[in-house]
């Protein structure tokens, strides 16, 4: 249970086409990881094309990264396991060894898989010198050995997926570990407009709201960001309705909520 989570891919319920915008990083995720699981018969042949064993996703919080994650595995037909750097470290450093062979020969027997490691930093952070807990530079040293030790075979089926905010704390051997770095960045208007489409894609707005403007009006924002301007706009008319009935108002068992207004809720960044 130091994993946080594992789905089958049938069970994750997160497609490429729910991950707005990042047109890029999908195509690259598909050349690297899709293409080499779904059809590994395309990548045994002569030495130029191998599967990579590791690929880092690395950019500001909130940009998509566990998202893309969980819609990599599905597109991938891959069962998805997901650990975070810091619980490990924190909770389970006594028993590095006997936790990395668990968690990777249970990938073994899960393969195809990906396994998504948040917060990479923590777990495979740079030497922290003097400092450094021992118990951690062991649970590193343990996991990059147990890597290393993937056969061939695995390899093409279990891949490594890091992701952090803080790339640059990344030790060299975790970096070379990982050859395949895709930046994640903070969306633009155009890219904003994306994200929103599919935030909003179901929901009751009112008639003359514009969703362009909203996208230029908020620049800085993550698509996590975003996502929570929506759902605090969502949660206005619910409670506005809510205290209506407080003050005696009597509602039908399905009322009708007041179409959104997004405007309010924008705040410079
Ligand atoms: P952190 O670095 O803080 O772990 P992250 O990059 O992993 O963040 P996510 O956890 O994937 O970000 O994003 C949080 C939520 O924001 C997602 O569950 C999703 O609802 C929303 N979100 C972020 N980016 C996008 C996007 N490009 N398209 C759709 N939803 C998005």
């Amino acid at each position: 249970n130091f994993i946080s989570a594992v789905v089958p891919p049938g069970e994750i319920g997160i497609k490429f086409d729910d991950v707005g915008a990042l047109e890029d990083v999908k195509t690259m995720l598909h050349e690297l990881a899709i293409l080499p699981m779904k059809r590994p018969e395309l990548f045994s042949r002569g030495n130029l094309l191998r599967p990579c064993k590791g690929i880092l996703l690395f950019g500001p919080p909130g940009t998509g990264k566990t998202l893309l994650a969980k819609a990599l595995a599905t597109e991938a037909g891959a069962n998805f396991i997901s650990i975070t750097g810091s619980t490990l470290t924190s909770k389970w450093f006594g028993d590095a060894e006997k936790l990395t062979k668990a968690l990777f020969s249970f990938a073994s027997k899960l393969a195809p898989v990906i396994v998504f490691v948040d917060e990479v930093d923590s777990l495979l952070g740079a030497r922290g010198g003097g400092s450094e807990h021992e118990a951690t530079r062991r649970m590193r040293n343990e996991f990059m050995a147990a890597w290393d030790g993937l056969r061939s075979k695995d390899s093409q089926r279990i891949l490594i997926l890091g992701a952090t905010n803080r790339p640059f704390d990344l030790d060299d051997a975790v970096i070379r570990r990982l050859p395949r770095r895709i930046y994640v960045d903070l969306p633009d208007a155009d890219n904003r407009l994306k994200i929103l489409k599919i935030f909003l894609a179901k929901e009751n707005i009112e008639p003359d709201f514009d969703i362009r403007s909203l996208a230029n009006a908020t620049e800085g924002y993550s698509g996590s960001d975003l996502k929570n301007l929506c759902i605090a706009a969502a949660y206005r008319p619910v409670q506005e309705l809510l205290d209506e009935e407080k003050k005696g108002k009597k509602h039908d068992t399905a009322p009708g909520l007041r179409p959104l207004n997004l405007d309010d809720f924008i705040q410079s960044k």
